[in-house]
């Protein structure tokens, strides 16, 4: 009897219901509506969204398209959520209730990426809220496959829904500030003064002892990030000569004694100029780690800038790319998040219902404030 009731490959629960979701169309066209959710098989888990934070991805899809991304399809992959139908299978035990941090990647588990832990480098990679249906919406559909990896993280008790729901786009920083981990430098620039940018500052300010300089455009963002640890901040005025802050930041640098050794930049937001900006300011034996997909409205896979090969041979210089992240990674965001060792409330600063998600992404998009998050469905 018992094995019978345990017996997942010809017994589950068939789900067939609707739910609120928001549902993207095309540029500038979401529209929330009462969809069918239906699970077709036993390969997937059904969970109830407690929160759902606004990535600037989302904006960017939203705004633009994105080459992932055929509409229609629900956004959205900054999820915390409850498990609805829980599950008993080889060795994984998901019970109903709990409350999780979901891991956006779905790996195929064949490639050589995948067979090496590094998911997020999957050659036939699949995402929630770009492939499959997102976090923008009252229910979301999990493929097991993600729980097999370990992308479903439990959620302890004084971790808030809002929280728990920046525990995927810290996990990102945390893979960001592992590109430098084995490396000597002096000092450190972010380029960005968004959510990003902050938690690599906080992250940074945790596991090493440098100077960290935040370079952005938004005055009560660089605030904050003063508040947070950051030893200069640099506002970048609209018409400002790049040169004026490159000699503002090398003349602070002269003063602390860190003129000449070897730096590491942050390229923490979508503007595709910043790749030319860190190349301008990066030291000798420099790296530069690049974070963010890059803002083109025509074509985001086109080459932005040409690189000079004899300087980066010459000064020996390196750029990183980061991306996503592991289901490690988020392991180590939620413990960081669960001892309190960064400040994560204060990058929430606002709450919508689904039924606001322009007014959220709007307020994500002027710089209101750092994350919106919408938690109520
Ligand atoms: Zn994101
Ligand atoms: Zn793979």
């Amino acid at each position: 009897m018992v094995l019978i009731l345990f017996d997942c490959t010809c017994f589950y629960n068939k789900i067939d219901k609707f739910m609120n979701a928001a549902v993207f169309y095309g540029p500038n066209n979401i529209k929330v509506e009462n969809v069918n959710i239906k699970k077709r098989n036993n390969n997937e888990c059904l969970l109830k969204v407690l929160s759902c934070s606004v990535c600037s991805y989302d904006i960017r899809t939203f705004r633009n398209g994105h080459f992932k991304v055929t509409p229609p399809i629900i956004l959205g992959h900054e999820i915390c959520a409850q498990i609805v139908d829980g599950f008993y299978e080889k060795d994984i035990n998901i019970k109903s209730g709990t409350r999780v941090s979901i891991y956006p990647v779905i790996p195929c588990l064949i490639c050589w990426y995948c067979k090496n832990k590094k998911y997020n480098l999957c050659t036939n990679l699949k995402e929630i809220g770009s492939s499959i249906n997102g976090g923008f919406a009252e229910y979301i559909l999990i493929p097991k496959t993600i729980f097999k990896i370990g992308g479903i993280v439990s959620i302890l008790d004084n971790i808030t829904n809002e929280e728990a729901s920046l525990i995927e786009p810290l996990a990102c920083c945390i893979n960001s500030v592992n590109q430098i981990k084995n490396f000597e430098f002096g000092s450190v620039i972010i380029l960005g003064d968004g959510p990003i940018g902050l938690m690599q500052l906080m992250l940074i300010k945790r596991s090493f002892k440098v100077n960290v300089t935040v370079i952005g455009k938004i005055s009560h963002r660089l605030g904050l990030a003063r508040k947070l640890g950051a030893d200069l901040t640099i506002l970048l005025e609209i018409d400002d000569n790049i040169d004026n802050y490159i000699e503002r930041y090398k003349k602070y640098l002269k003063e602390v004694g860190e003129e000449f050794s070897p730096n590491v930049i942050f390229v923490s937001n979508n503007n595709p100029s910043s790749l030319n900006l860190a190349i301008k300011l990066v030291n000798k034996n420099g790296k530069i780690v690049l974070f963010s997909g890059i803002k083109n409205q025509n074509n985001e896979n086109k080459m932005l800038t040409n690189i000079d090969p004899n300087f980066i041979h010459y000064n020996q210089v390196s750029i990183f790319g980061s991306f996503s992240s592991t289901p490690n990674d988020m392991s180590e965001a939620m413990k960081i998040i669960n001892f309190k060792e960064i400040n994560l409330r204060s990058l929430i600063t606002h709450e919508f219902s689904l039924f606001k998600i322009k007014d959220a992404f709007d307020t994500s998009e002027s710089y209101k404030g750092f994350k919106s998050i919408i938690n109520k469905f």
